[in-house]
């Protein structure tokens, strides 16, 4: 069974071969059947149906009951919010909702998940709980649109009381946010995060670009200078939060001067993490009519300019920790050493902090670790 992404280029071409590569197992004989699930079956079915007909069957995004009949297995509703972990069992991301209701020029997200539903509270509660009793005790939340939580079903922004409850399901020691928008980003989830030791002080908030044309063009219902004045707000209200964002280069349109634009931006905001994509033309989006002019070299050269700006930034803030003691979590152990986070570090997308240790260190529990070096990306340090 293969669950595929469909959102840009590369997720799509990562997809299809994946695909390939089990049709062509098929072909050896050594699978007798190969179903097709997730976003790009939802977006190119019959598309797919026609290229790879080897493929037994294509199932879209909602369509996990259809699926389960096909494997003769039974739908069975009680068991929704039972979890099993792909990830490490000390870590877990939740889905706090599906969908979206923005209509960002360049995302493909909403023709595949439809709008935004979120998931009930107690629902949600329970999965915590859940999942804490397989020993989880960091959970990303997640969602195409975090802050935009409650609106259909409770018609409020219900983030803050949702990380209420979360906070207080015992053993989970630390909440993430990842993916909340900022046009009327709501400053309360700063007041629960304030109060609540295990909501970690990190904000990972994609901005996409800082330049007014392009944020318009993007339809981002924001400006460069509400932006600003959020990020000045957040960080007074949670000083030494962990910002994180995430960029797109080459929409349609952009300039030099965009470019320049956006790297001054980063240079004056200093986010602690900023992550890029290429802009990638998908049909059906709105920013589909506009020319993609720029080519893939062009955009991955901008893409590279910009995270130069970053490094040096990420650099200088990695040097500024040494010395000092932070909670880590260890994660793993590799070549000899620990691999940990801080709270300030979401999994794979940030920096890991690098534990020499001769005693042995325990996968997925606490330590305090004093950072002894900084790198662009990394820490390195020792227990104490
Ligand atoms: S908010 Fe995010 S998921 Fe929703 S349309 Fe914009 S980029 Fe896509």
């Amino acid at each position: 069974m293969v669950n595929t992404c469909g959102f840009i280029d590369k997720a799509k071409e990562e997809s299809i071969n994946t695909i390939l590569d089990q049709v062509e197992l098929k072909r050896k004989g050594k699978l007798d059947k190969v179903y097709v699930t997730g976003c790009l079956s939802e977006r190119y079915k019959n598309n797919l149906e026609e290229e790879i007909p080897e493929v037994d069957a294509f199932f879209g995004t909602m369509e996990l009951p259809l699926l389960l009949k096909k494997l003769e297995a039974d739908y069975k509703a009680e068991l929704l919010g039972e979890r099993l972990l792909a990830t490490p069992s000390h870590y877990a991301y939740m889905k706090i909702s599906e969908g979206c209701n923005r209509t960002c020029a360049f995302c493909a997200i909403p023709l595949m998940r439809g709008g935004h539903i979120s998931k009930p509270v107690e629902e949600l509660v329970k999965e915590a709980e859940g999942l804490v009793r397989k020993g989880v005790k960091e959970v990303m939340l997640i969602a195409q649109e975090l802050t935009y939580y409650g609106l259909d079903n409770y018609k409020k922004r219900a983030l803050p009381d949702l990380l209420n409850r979360l906070a207080d399901v015992k053993g989970l020691e630390w909440i993430r946010l990842h993916y909340a928008y900022p046009s009327k980003f709501p400053l309360e989830i700063l007041d629960v995060m304030k109060q609540r030791d295990n909501i970690c002080n990190y904000l990972d908030m994609p901005l996409q670009h800082a330049s007014d044309r392009m944020l318009t063009a993007m339809k981002r219902q924001i400006t460069r200078k509400e932006m600003e004045e959020l990020i000045a707000a957040i960080r007074e209200k949670i000083p030494g939060i962990c910002l994180r964002t995430s960029l797109i280069s080459g929409f349609p349109g952009e300039t030099r001067a965009d470019v320049e634009e956006l790297k001054k931006f980063l240079e004056v905001q200093r986010f602690d993490r900023v992550g890029i994509f290429t802009y990638s033309h998908e049909e059906g989006t709105t920013a589909h009519h506009l020319s993609d002019t720029l080519s893939s070299e062009e955009k991955e050269q901008r893409a590279l300019e910009i995270m130069e700006v970053q490094q040096d930034i990420s650099y200088e803030l990695n040097q500024e920790k040494v010395g000092k003691v932070y909670k880590t979590i260890i994660d793993k152990k590799e070549a000899g050493r620990y691999l940990g986070r801080t709270e300030f570090d979401s999994v794979e997308v940030d920096n890991e902090v690098v534990i020499h240790s001769a005693k042995k260190l325990p996968v997925g529990e606490f330590v305090n670790v004093k950072i002894t070096r900084a790198y662009d990306y990394d820490l390195e340090g020792e227990v104490v």
